[in-house]
This record gives C-alpha cells, sequence and structure tokens, in this order.
C-alpha cells in the first residue's frame, strides 16, 4: 500500500520551502511578527532553521524585506509594514 506524503520535511508542518534567487528558504509559520497588511514570517535557509535568511512577508509573499535596526520590518515590494509599537509606546 502506497502511502502519499506532501508535508513530511522533518514532519513540520509549520515550516514551507519557497523558491526564491537566493535558492530555496524555508519559512516557518509559527515565527512571525504582525504587519499592517498581514504577518512577517521568520525565514531560514535550512528546514531545521539553524540559518536564518530574514523575513517572508505574508502578505504578498515577497523575501524582500528590509530589517532596520529599530526593530522596523518594511516589505519592499507592498505596503506591508512593522513598526516597533512597543518602543512607541515606551516613549509616548
Ligand atoms: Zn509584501
Amino acid at each position: 500500500m502506497e502511502t502519499m506524503r506532501k508535508r513530511d520535511f522533518d514532519g513540520d508542518v509549520l515550516t514551507a520551502a519557497l523558491e526564491t534567487d537566493d535558492g530555496t528558504i524555508y519559512a516557518a509559520y509559527n515565527e512571525r511578527e504582525r504587519g499592517t497588511e498581514g504577518p512577517f514570517y521568520v525565514a531560514y535557509t535550512d528546514s531545521s532553521r539553524t540559518d536564518r535568511y530574514g523575513y517572508v512577508c505574508g502578505a504578498c509573499g515577497s523575501t524582500h524585506v528590509a530589517m532596520n535596526t529599530m526593530g522596523r520590518l518594511d516589505c519592499c515590494d507592498c505596503e506591508n509594514d512593522r513598526k516597533p509599537a512597543e518602543w512607541d509606546a515606551a516613549y509616548l
């Protein structure tokens, strides 16, 4: 009896492989930051999540997400961004 297994890399259904210009990256769907248009997922270059790549925009699927030192995330391909709200609150 043959069993079809579609989600069988490392048995982790919360990780998704994505093809990019840099090769295959792995988005961790359970590691995310809230953005204005959708979540940003943490991405790794390996499925065991040891080598961090950056972020994937959950709104448009782009990997062109800019990070700055203030903790802000900004998608280069759509309007999605994350403002460091906790920091803002601390200054108000
Ligand atoms: Zn985007």
